[in-house]
């Protein structure tokens, strides 16, 4: 892991979550309290009912909140939807964007993705960006060149102040129990770092690469520890406040 760059460990609960699971945020708060000055920033991004009670669960705490989708517009006639506004109003920091779940059941592509990160650079949330290769195209040695696409499809222009955050996410490793290798995480990870590079300059060494899929605490030492993994994107292991802290553990 890059020593320059503070690792963020980011749950995703995808559709999972009611009122009453909001006692492993306050478990979380607890764990992170527990384990004092904090050397990884630790989010979790719950389904939208739960952002507000889980923010203000947060309110002393060093856990942030996030949302895990947002739409285009600020408000309007749009059922269903919900705004970066909205979410940040709700006391979110940072929005999963393109996740590999949208980009399917939703037919999300590259150019939603990336009006949809503007959106929230425009809310003041920090967007994490979701990129990855199915199977199939890891298979065809495509992956390095299908991520590549990706980005430059999804990634949004910015102002000097603004931050986003880039997750690969093999397609095939989300909630499988299969992870790349060493090796591959490393090559994809060092693409994306000169992709970055290339786009943003010096700034791009500054933004953090997640990886994301099946990452869990018996897996998460090695992957964290990889150059250029600059934290994690959970999901299965997220859910449960013992699994996600001994992922921080390992961070
Ligand atoms: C995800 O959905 O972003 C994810 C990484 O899921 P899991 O950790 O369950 O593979």
């Amino acid at each position: 892991m890059s020593n320059k760059i503070k690792p963020l460990i980011a749950g995703n609960w995808k559709m999972n979550g009611f009122n009453a699971d909001l006692d492993q945020i306050e478990a979380i708060v607890a764990g992170l309290a527990a384990r004092g000055r904090a050397s990884c920033d630790v989010l979790i991004c719950p389904p939208a009912t739960l952002i507000a009670a889980a923010s203000a669960l947060c309110a002393n705490s060093s856990l942030m909140i996030g949302g895990q989708d947002c739409h285009v517009m600020d408000k309007g006639a749009h059922t269903g939807d919900i705004s970066a506004l909205m979410l940040a109003d709700a006391g979110a920091r940072y929005v999963i964007i393109g996740h590999s779940e949208r980009r399917h059941e939703h037919s999300e592509n590259d150019g939603l993705v990336r009006a949809k990160s503007a959106s929230a650079l425009k809310a003041g949330l920090i967007p994490i960006i979701c990129v990855g290769e199915t199977r199939a195209e890891r298979l065809g040695a495509l992956a390095i060149t299908v991520v590549e696409q990706q980005l430059d499809g999804s990634v949004p222009d910015l102002e000097p102040d603004q931050q986003i955050v880039v997750a690969y996410e093999p397609v095939w490793a989300i909630g499988s129990g299969q992870i790349p290798t060493s090796e591959d995480i490393l090559l994809m990870h060092s693409s994306i770092r000169e992709w970055l590079k290339n786009r943003f300059g010096e700034r791009g060494s500054q933004v953090n690469i997640l990886y994301g899929g099946s990452m869990k605490a018996g897996n998460a030492q090695q992957i964290l520890a990889l150059d250029n993994v600059n934290g994690g994107l959970i999901g299965g292991a997220s859910l449960r406040a013992r699994d996600f802290l001994g992922i921080i553990d390992g961070a």
